[in-house]
């Protein structure tokens, strides 16, 4: 039997007409560019929907109740004038593509998490300052776009631990630092022009393209020392901001070979975690030494073993490499986090032809004039006008 689809778009619509109810096991309805500004609540009784494209209507909210649109698997609100989403969008549980980019949203409920069917989200062109880490349990994920969203400063490190995830787009965000525990399943990132990204952790470097240098305008940001930790590169010196969470950092070679026992035991946690999560679990969350052990859990590693065939998650302390091509123009920084000093040698010795290390200390509080702010680089290519 064919599916009911409806063709209604750019129509001058200013309501959503009532004659859908004339059609029966109605599936989809394209309703796109009119002048809708409500979604009436009989069209949520129309229960056999699956698709509702509603880009660039005039919708300043959508209605608390459109979960009882339960098979509902594709919604586009794209360019609309929303300034909140409902928290019972996490109810519709078959929810497979959710576009909200173009309108004025601040938050993304947390309340989507229980989306486990989501697979492209996208939430460009809004004025997000964060995201909830809760996103990261929307497991089937594979697409997310946050590009213009000139305020997001950061991605939580667990959102970059998706096992679907193989497209990222972050462009023209304000992005301090970008995730290095980011999957060696990627296969599209995008994040062209982040004034602010002084470096590219190595997981970046096989989506790395020049253009990436063309930074048009470079917009110092102000970042509270608190908790952070900074390195400096002293070719150029350039304050890195490491991935929040990084408490040391191990230079290669080192004199000593260490064993970071934190570290392993979280590692031990985090594969236990996958089969009953720690804060489900409360003798295993008393039995922690310190408290902050199962934030660190919940939170997700910070980055990964840059060595492509261990890829080991890494929390607390890792061993630490700036690097720059061999015989490039291009000033881009690369560093390499690595769980063991052997896994770090292991690196090099196979990519040594194509990078040479740089030199770096550990930024102290006292270290000088910029020590809060990022996106103070220097290093224009000539081609940025
Ligand atoms: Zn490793």
């Amino acid at each position: 039997m064919n599916k009911t689809i409806l063709h209604w778009s750019y129509l001058n619509f200013k309501d959503v007409p009532m004659d859908l109810f004339l059609y029966e096991d109605l599936e989809e309805v394209y309703l796109k560019e009119n002048y809708i500004s409500v979604i009436p609540k009989w069209l949520l009784n129309i229960t056999t929907l699956k698709f509702i494209h509603l880009a660039g209507n005039n919708l300043s909210e959508l209605p608390a109740d459109i979960y009882m649109l339960e098979n509902l698997e594709f919604l586009d609100v794209s360019n609309n004038e929303l300034t909140e989403l409902p928290k019972t969008l996490g109810l519709l549980l078959r929810l497979q593509q959710l576009n909200v980019s173009g309108n004025q949203l601040t938050e993304l409920p947390m309340e989507l998490n229980t989306l486990r069917n989501l697979e492209h989200l996208n939430i460009a062109k809004n004025q997000f300052r964060r995201l909830p880490l809760q996103l990261s349990e929307c497991v089937r994920l594979n697409e997310l776009n946050v590009s213009d969203n000139e305020a997001l400063l950061h991605l939580p490190e667990r959102i970059a631990n998706l096992p679907m995830l193989q497209s990222l787009a972050a462009d023209r965000c304000a992005l301090v630092y970008l995730p290095a525990a980011l999957s060696k399943f990627m296969n599209q990132v995008r994040i062209f022009h982040n004034t602010c990204v002084n470096y590219i952790p190595m997981i970046y470097e096989r989506f790395y393209q020049n253009f990436f240098d063309n930074r048009q305008k470079v917009t110092p940001i102000s970042i509270s020392k608190k908790g952070l930790f900074w390195v400096r590169e002293l070719e150029s010196q350039k304050r890195l901001l490491l991935p929040v969470g990084t408490r040391n950092v191990f230079r290669v070679p080192s004199p000593e070979n260490r064993v970071t026992l934190y570290d392993d035991c979280l590692h031990a946690l985090q594969t236990l975690n996958r089969h009953l999560p720690v804060y489900e679990n409360a003798a295993l969350h008393r039995l922690l030494p310190e408290p902050y052990m199962s934030a660190h859990i919940n939170n997700g590693p910070i980055a990964r073993c840059t060595t492509t065939n261990c890829s080991r998650c890494l929390y607390t302390t890792y061993y630490f490499m700036v690097v720059k091509r061999r015989g490039s123009a291009s000033k881009q920084l690369f560093t390499c986090n690595f769980c063991t000093h052997n896994c770090a040698l292991q690196w090099l010795s196979s990519n040594a032809k194509k990078y040479y290390q740089l030199d770096w200390k550990v930024s102290d509080d006292d270290d000088d004039d910029d020590e809060d702010v990022v996106g103070d680089h220097d290093d224009n290519n000539g081609d940025n006008d």
